[in-house]
């Protein structure tokens, strides 16, 4: 089955069934590029897959947050997994009901708590002692009874970069099963809250279910102690993390997950949450950009694009794979090998290295493939470089959701104060 709707029809590259150069030709670069299909399809996957326990599956927006893309999936029946007050406030603008929310972070502030709580989410998914007793207060303040789920670490290798693994004993992320113990036999001490869910998050881009399963069973066993102690768990929130192809892996399919791990879950009366991110938006986007120069050294050859760390930071920040695709494609053109880097002044300005491709030249336009998560949500405005912007795709329509920003708005909000004068 296709993994995404951005694909050539003869030599050009083509977004659903837009061809991409007649957006660029319109929006200029950098730019990224979302397919409305490719969103909808691995919801889809992910909601046939676990159709026979109705989970609720909420996306987890910090992959990509434009307010298009949270509408899409949230009209498609997804709920949202949000980290901040900012994603609160996305998630309220495209009216994602309140008991679809599920609220996560290690350091969640008194104001963002009060406006979940105000706003009435399902979960707030808790890190710590000291926050758990937070939530206790604001809820008190509001007068509201408040759901929580403790974010257990397993203490499980999720086998993935170390950057993106959350769910292993070093980790700041969660509470040890003997920390978790303790609040669920202090309970009582909690007049506000009900602790009646438990959140595990292992990590990103994983690839087996191995992980997943280790994880999964010690949660399992930590239920049933809970159990026996009078404690019923409603809600088994298992994160998401489930990873996508962006060279030559082969992760696991949606079908082949649920065939994993469902079994695990037979009998239990929980509700089970998803969190999915970069299963959902990794591959529904692709980030294109025009080449400026091609420099040739004694030992490489450098294709400098308009594109930067700045649009676009995987790269830099993780090692990260994403493939370079020319949106013109000639076959017969001579192959070269190159590194593709942006205009930063930093060495660790690199999109993509030792690349075989075809002849590039100046002002051809290349696609950085499945940059539809952790793309432009991370891209900051650093050596002054105003953010990309972003189209929507779908059918043979298009449209900017978010527009390229101007140099005013780089310097909005400064001030050049009167006692430097
Ligand atoms: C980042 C994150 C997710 C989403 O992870 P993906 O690998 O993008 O699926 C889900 N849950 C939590 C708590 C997260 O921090």
């Amino acid at each position: 089955m296709m993994m995404h709707d951005f694909s050539y029809r003869g030599n050009e590259l083509y977004c659903e069934k837009v061809l991409v150069r007649d957006i660029v030709k319109k929006v200029g670069t950098p730019l990224y590029i979302y397919s409305y299909k490719t969103f909808v399809e691995h919801l889809r996957k992910l909601q046939r897959a676990f159709a026979t326990v109705r989970p609720l599956i909420c996306y987890s927006m910090k992959a990509n947050s434009n307010l298009a893309i949270l509408k899409t999936l949230v009209d498609k029946g997804a709920g949202l997994d949000i980290v901040s007050g900012g994603e609160l406030y996305r998630a309220r603008r495209v009216g994602c009901p309140p008991e679809k929310i599920v609220f996560a972070g290690v350091g969640k502030s008194f104001e963002e708590i009060e406006d979940a709580i105000r706003y009435g989410i399902l979960l707030f998914n808790v890190e710590s002692v000291p926050e758990l007793e937070l939530i206790e207060r604001a809820a008190g303040r509001l007068k509201a009874k408040v759901n929580v789920s403790l974010r257990i670490n397993p203490g499980v290798d999720p086998q993935t970069h170390d950057h993106i693994a959350t769910g292993k004993a070093e980790s700041k992320f969660g509470l040890d099963i003997q920390t978790a113990t303790r609040i669920f036999a202090d309970k009582s001490r909690y007049k506000n809250l009900s602790l009646c869910a438990i959140h595990v998050h292992i990590g990103s881009q994983i690839v087996t279910g191995s992980p997943f399963v280790e994880a999964f069973r010690k949660t399992l066993r930590f239920i049933d102690k809970l159990a026996k102690q009078g404690t019923v768990i409603k809600y088994l929130n298992v994160g998401g993390g489930l990873g996508v192809i962006y060279d030559s892996e082969n992760p696991q399919t949606a079908a082949q997950f649920a065939r994993r791990i469902l079994p695990l879950f037979k009998g239990r009366k929980f509700k089970l949450v998803f969190e999915p991110g970069r299963f959902i938006a990794a591959n529904s986007g692709i980030l294109v950009g025009q080449v400026l120069y091609v420099k040739q050294t004694q030992v490489k050859n450098f294709a400098i694009v308009n594109v930067a760390m700045n649009d676009l930071i995987r790269p830099s920040l993780y090692g990260a794979y994403h493939g370079v695709l020319p949106l013109k494609r000639n076959t017969r053109a001579p192959k070269e090998v190159y590194d593709v880097v942006g205009p930063i002044c930093e060495s660790g300005d690199v999109l993509a290295k030792d690349r075989h491709m075809q002849e590039l030249h100046p002002d051809d336009y290349i696609a950085l493939m499945s940059a539809g998560a952790y793309g432009f949500v991370m891209a900051s405005n650093y050596n002054s470089r105003p953010r990309a912007a972003e189209v929507l795709v779908r059918g043979s329509h298009f449209e900017v959701v978010r527009k390229r920003e101007s140099l005013q708005q780089l310097v909005e909000g400064e001030t050049i104060p009167a006692f430097i004068a």
